[in-house]
């Protein structure tokens, strides 16, 4: 996806980027974050890559179904404020939404709702949003943004993607970036040029303790490095080989393999093929 009007927040990003080439956006996402997180212009280029009709990277930002979202005029795109001194959103409105969602959609593929201040509805509001959300139509996206993820229900925070964002340059996230480009440098090094015993330990290391999704985001990231050291490579073959396995790896952490167990497998593959 193409996302770089969204300041800082790279994992959101690359989360989405990765979940739009692989199995598709999810129909419901919680936005969370502090104000100047960048929650409204995410949700922005959410609507708009949902309803993008470009066939290249979504959303373009020139067709005019992109024009219309960033505009805020797409007919398909709803922003739901609530009224009062809260602006809270009342189960009223979200049933008014729900007879909503099963209109069709007027020219997009999708119909997407923008809940703001969603953690602050209260439960029986939030119930209501609960069965759309299990049982709305196909075609309808859901972003709820809030100040805080865990002020709604287990139920719907369950049904919901979560993209946590980060006022741009917050301390946590850099680090955060710094440490797995770190990582990524070490292992292409390992990869590169490294002994059996180191290259494994450097594996395990890499592949410690990590969810599928974050090994997966760092074999990105690998992929990448190891393509930018090909050209002045020593031993091209050797980074040819492992750039073939990374893809390998990648194909594995898909279909749910441990990601601690490949760091063995890692290792064999470079070193029986050389
Ligand atoms: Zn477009």
């Amino acid at each position: 996806m193409k996302l770089s009007a969204l300041r800082g927040n790279e994992r959101v990003k690359e989360q989405l980027s990765q979940q739009e080439r692989g199995r598709g956006l999810s129909h419901a996402y919680i936005l969370s974050g502090p104000e100047g997180s960048g929650r409204h212009t995410l949700a922005r280029l959410l609507s708009a890559g949902m309803l993008c009709t470009s066939q290249g990277e979504k959303p373009c930002g020139q067709c005019p179904a992109c024009g219309k979202v960033l505009r805020g005029v797409h007919p398909d795109v709803s922003l739901i404020t609530g009224s009062g001194a809260g602006k809270t959103i009342t189960v009223d409105q979200v049933r008014a939404l729900r007879s909503d969602a099963y209109i069709r959609p007027n020219e997009g593929q999708r119909k997407v709702y923008l809940l703001e201040n969603a953690d602050q509805m209260n439960p029986s509001a939030q119930n209501a949003m609960l069965k759309l959300l299990e049982e709305g139509p196909r075609y309808a996206a859901f972003l709820l943004i809030a100040n805080n993820a865990g002020g709604l229900l287990e139920t719907v925070r369950s049904r919901c993607e979560e993209l946590p964002l980060f006022p741009a340059g917050r301390p946590a996230e850099d680090e955060d970036g710094r440490e797995r480009a770190a990582q990524v440098k070490r292992m292409a090094d390992a990869l590169e040029r490294a002994g059996e015993l180191e290259l494994l330990e450097e594996s395990m290391r890499f592949a410690a303790k990590r969810s599928g999704e974050e090994f997966s985001l760092l074999l990105d990231s690998l992929e990448v490095e190891l393509g930018t050291r090909i050209a002045q490579a020593r031993d091209r073959r050797r980074l040819l080989r492992a750039v073939e396995l990374v893809k390998e790896l990648r194909e594995a952490v898909r279909r749910n393999v441990n990601a601690n167990q490949l760091s063995g497998w890692l290792c064999a593959g470079m070193f029986t093929a050389l």
